[in-house]
């Protein structure tokens, strides 16, 4: 089944209470679509740069499978950028720079190799930009997911609520959902947002897993409790890229096998966390990727039995 990635492919900066990193390469594009091309060898990026990007890393792309027809490369202009400073308890962070760059006048353009994908991940870009992918595509996808930041209801409210009325799952942090909907409670949260057009609603909640809905049920992954954790950044990105990757290889999108894609989204998150950047989802092996599984279902799998 074939998978088109939207999403920022970047330079970002990252500071935790361990140190701080050069400009690396990041985006939410460039971790979805590396994450994803453990899943599906049908797999094609919309995005752009400026010409400071490395060209080593389109060759990664290109290594991956990834279809980079659509990652418009701008001459003389910029790179996004993006700068973050996490806390003490590497669980939330604060933004310290967003530049735009080449993001803030990017018109996407959907490669025609692409335009009948089965399945559609709209990284975190700003929404007229997700809903502009949307409208081009002449046949809906099968799935389209959408994740998004606090930055855009801070600034496009209008715009992501006409976007989320379109997709069939949507992927926010709790803080986030909290937001979306004015609602404290995540169950009354996910309610309201799933109100709002998304059939399905996936919570992120960083180290302490992810909450999956639909209008009737409810399900829970845990994170893997890690003994370090070195970088948070991008493992919203790489959740997505495990889940839409796995949904995308299977070709179900039941809600039961949402369930299974979430367990395989956090158990890329996992990965990511545990270098700076890109670096430890560059090469991994489908024997880690099912052993890391594994303790997931070690992780939560019990007897009981109950009397009556
Ligand atoms: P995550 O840690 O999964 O939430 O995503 C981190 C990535 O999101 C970083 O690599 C950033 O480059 C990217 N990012 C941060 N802010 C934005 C934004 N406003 N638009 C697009 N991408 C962003």
């Amino acid at each position: 089944m074939s998978l088109l990635v939207v999403g920022s492919v970047a330079f970002d900066q990252i500071e935790t209470p361990f140190g701080k990193s050069d400009k690396i390469v990041g985006g939410a594009g460039t971790y979805i679509s590396l994450v994803s091309s453990y899943f599906t060898k049908n797999l094609g990026i919309v995005s752009v740069v400026g010409d400071d990007f490395p060209q080593e890393y389109i060759d990664l792309f290109h290594q991956k499978n990834i279809n980079t027809d659509a990652l418009q490369i701008k001459e003389g202009e910029k790179s996004f950028f993006w700068a973050g400073k996490y806390h003490n308890d590497m669980n939330s962070r604060d933004t310290l720079v967003t530049d735009l760059n080449v993001l803030g006048t990017f018109k996407p353009e959907v490669p025609k190799a692409f335009e009948n994908a089965d399945f559609l991940m709209l990284g975190n870009l700003s929404p007229d930009v997700q809903l502009s992918v949307i409208n081009q595509m002449p046949t809906r996808p099968k799935l389209v997911v959408l994740d998004t930041m606090n930055f855009w209801m801070d600034i496009a409210l209008d715009d992501l609520h006409k976007v989320i009325a379109k997709i069939d799952v949507l992927t926010i942090n709790d803080e986030e959902a909290r937001q979306l909907s004015g609602e404290y409670s995540l169950v009354k949260a996910a309610r309201k947002i799933i109100g709002m057009g998304p059939k399905v609603l996936i919570i992120k909640k960083g180290e302490h897993g992810a909450l999956l809905f639909n209008e009737k049920e409810v399900f829970f992954a845990p994170a893997l409790p890690l003994e370090e954790v070195f970088d948070p950044t991008g493992a919203g990105d790489s959740f997505a890229g495990g889940f839409i990757g796995y949904l995308a290889k299977t070709g179900d999108i039941s809600f039961d096998n949402m369930k299974r894609a979430i367990i395989f989204g956090s158990a890329m998150a996992s990965f990511c966390v545990e270098k700076f950047g890109t670096i430890r989802i560059e090469n991994l092996s489908s024997k880690e990727i099912e052993t890391r599984v594994q303790q997931f279902i070690d992780l939560v799998q019990f007897d009981i039995v109950l009397e009556g």
